[in-house]
């Protein structure tokens, strides 16, 4: 009897010390893992205010350095509105924080739709030549300026059934202007080109003469400077139809017919009314830009403009 109870010591003391080891490799490898995982953005986000779901979602759709600087900052979930706006471009994010921390009151729609479209600078700041390879999508804007000697190599002259005076487009634009034409003919609307392709030297004289009648803040509200105007492009007119001027344009059932139509044959309205501070023009009824009806269908249903859709599926695609 006494000999088998020596003998079961030893074992004894053997379980114990196992169970005591492998305890110890568990709470060892738990500490380690929770070490490490204190070192996440996930836990410090969570630390923060942001739950699980919105810690994962500003870790993928941001980087490093913005991580860095948010985890600095109160909650606020304006960040995560930011990233989840439908035409949010990641690359933009410290643009996007830089501009709506400088205006607090604009909404997330507001930040992604003035930085895409490059209007959180000032006008006519930062500029880039047109990048003219992308043809019919090539963009001329406030900061994007054309070369002075830049025309069109397919440049065909408008037929006067279709305009007031001597007017020359791009073709594409102007078969495409025919088919606007024919189809709004049909229902008894007559649209008039009033002005379509403008030389540099012609934008120049514009330009200046605006400038000698009504100052510089007047003339860049209505007025391209030379190089930055549509026109030069060959792919833009300026409409009318018979008996108003410009600016009653939009009381006509022409104007109607376009807003409705014009996309289908490829044409957007260019500086639509209440976009002013993304495009930099004051609205302007009878100017319209020929982008092709896959581009002219987006910008039609999703109501950006040019400026924005260049910025997401050209530059950013
Ligand atoms: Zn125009």
């Amino acid at each position: 009897m006494k000999g088998r109870r020596l003998k079961k010591k030893p074992i004894l003391i053997l379980i114990c010390s196992i169970i005591l080891i492998v305890v110890g490799i568990v709470f060892t490898v738990k500490t380690v893992k929770e070490l490490n995982y204190r070192k996440t953005y996930e836990y410090k986000l969570i630390k923060i205010g942001y739950t699980k779901e919105e810690a994962n979602q500003l870790e993928n759709k941001t980087n490093n350095t913005f991580l860095d600087s948010l985890l600095t900052k109160e909650y606020d979930k304006v960040y995560l509105e930011i990233i989840n706006e439908g035409y949010y471009i990641p690359s933009k994010i410290s643009d996007y924080v830089n501009y709506y921390e400088n205006n607090l009151n604009s909404s997330s729609y507001e930040v992604v739709e003035k930085v895409n479209a490059g209007a959180d600078k000032e006008w006519y700041s930062d500029i880039k030549d047109t990048d003219i390879s992308k043809d019919i999508l090539m963009i001329n804007n406030k900061f994007y300026k054309l070369p002075n000697d830049y025309e069109p190599a397919d440049l065909v002259d408008v037929k006067n059934w279709y305009a007031y005076g001597n007017n020359k487009l791009r073709k594409e634009a102007y078969d495409a202007f025919i088919s606007m034409f024919n189809a709004a003919k049909e229902q008894g609307h007559t649209i008039i080109i009033n002005s379509a392709y403008r030389s540099y030297k012609d934008q120049e004289d514009v330009y200046n003469s605006y400038l000698r009648n009504h100052g510089q803040e007047y003339t860049d509200a209505y007025a391209a400077r030379p190089g930055h105007s549509e026109h030069q492009t060959g792919l833009t007119v300026d409409v009318t139809t018979y008996g108003v001027g410009n600016s009653s344009f939009d009381t006509t059932d022409e104007f109607s017919w376009l807003q409705d139509n014009a996309h289908q044959f490829g044409f957007i309205l260019r500086y639509p009314e209440g976009k002013e501070n993304i495009t930099g023009y004051d609205y302007e009824s009878w100017h319209y830009r020929y982008v092709g009806v896959e581009a002219a269908t987006i910008i039609h249903d999703s109501n950006i403009t040019f400026d924005e859709y260049y910025a997401y599926y050209i530059e950013n695609a």
